[in-house]
């Protein structure tokens, strides 16, 4: 069993005593902690103070607007979000992303804000600290090379989160609140093309709610992964048909998901197959992959 190193456990229940603590060095905000304590036993993470937002206020609300939107608190769990009869009936490929993530156990735990917010992943990053000693580390975290791409310059830990392609499609909106003050971002703007520097939030901005307009059209997810439960995605899709044709959002591929357009289910698919460039993993080849991509955004729009 892999030991924690030592930390201390806030658990504010004021948003200034949140910020306080957050604008402390080493202080790192958890939530259901299903992700970042696995991180914390790895040392990828090494925070001195954990500030949980289980006591945070609003964190956990669901508001249905009058115009058919929604908005959820980003301290729900993704069992509550899926079981959620607004959520079910308007958004159901947002029912679906949270009910494949990991397991039931770790649904009933984990939430939606930790979701929007996990850490990009690698083969060569989500191991324990003697397993990356052995490597020297990588560019991500306590090297300087990435083993995944040599000659590379950057890093390419895959986004991995479920719910974020069925959120882009339908339009999310993330609200954040810090010692600056509130803002709210557009999610298909939030994420960034470098498994380091991923996402666009500030260091000590909480994410509070994800806003949902009105549905606008039919959203499908599908997530293609090794084992039916448990395992992360090698490629999460979502699809929706408009009036103006098809889109997809495609991830688990790069840093970054990728929307494409495209006419017809055969154009969608296309599109996207031209659009991703998948690395290898142990278990499967980058060409295979890139071919589960056309496979898997035909199956999504067909189905729509
Ligand atoms: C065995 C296993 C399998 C898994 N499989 C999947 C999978 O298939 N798909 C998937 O998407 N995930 C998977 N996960 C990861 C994880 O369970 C989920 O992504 C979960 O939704 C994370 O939420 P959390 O509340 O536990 O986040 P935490 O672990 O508490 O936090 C994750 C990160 O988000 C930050 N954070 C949390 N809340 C906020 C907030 N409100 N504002 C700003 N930052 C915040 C934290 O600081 C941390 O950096 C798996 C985990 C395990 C252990
Ligand atoms: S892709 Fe990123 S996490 Fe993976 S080895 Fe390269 S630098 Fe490390």
């Amino acid at each position: 069993m892999l030991p924690f190193a030592p930390f201390s456990l806030e658990a504010p229940d004021t948003w200034a005593t949140a910020h306080g603590l957050l604008a402390e060095p080493g202080a790192r905000l958890v939530a259901g902690g299903t992700d970042l304590l696995p991180s914390m036993k790895h040392r990828i993470f090494r925070p001195g103070v954990l500030v949980s937002t289980r006591r945070l206020p609003g964190l956990r609300s669901v508001v249905e607007a009058p115009d058919g939107g929604v908005l959820l608190g980003a301290g729900l769990t993704l069992r509550e979000v899926s079981r959620l009869p607004v959520v079910r009936s308007r958004y159901p490929a947002l029912a679906a992303a949270c009910a494949t993530v990991a397991t039931p156990t770790i649904q009933a735990m984990a939430t939606l804000g930790g979701n929007i917010m996990l850490d990009t992943r690698c083969v060569y990053y989500n191991q324990p600290e003697g397993w990356r000693a052995g490597i020297g580390g990588c560019l991500k975290c306590d090297g300087s090379v990435c083993h995944v791409a040599p000659k590379g310059r950057g890093c390419y830990a895959a986004h991995s989160a479920d719910t974020v392609p069925a959120l882009w499609l339908y339009g999310a909106h993330l609200a954040f609140t810090s010692a600056a003050g509130p803002r709210t971002l557009p999610l298909d703007e939030m994420y960034q093309d470098d498994g380091i520097a991923w996402h666009l939030a500030a260091a000590g901005e909480v994410l509070t709610h994800v806003s949902l307009p009105p549905p606008a059209a039919l959203v499908i997810h599908r997530k293609a992964r090794t084992r039916a439960a448990i395992d992360y995605g090698f490629l999460l899709v979502a699809a929706a048909r408009a009036d103006t044709g098809y889109r997809a959002v495609v991830s688990a591929v790069g840093p970054r998901p990728i929307e494409v357009a495209g006419d017809t289910p055969e154009a969608l698919a296309d599109a996207a197959f031209a659009a991703v460039q998948p690395l290898g993993t142990h278990l499967q080849p980058a060409p295979w992959r890139k071919k589960m991509v056309r496979v898997e955004v035909r199956r999504a729009a067909e189905a729509l």
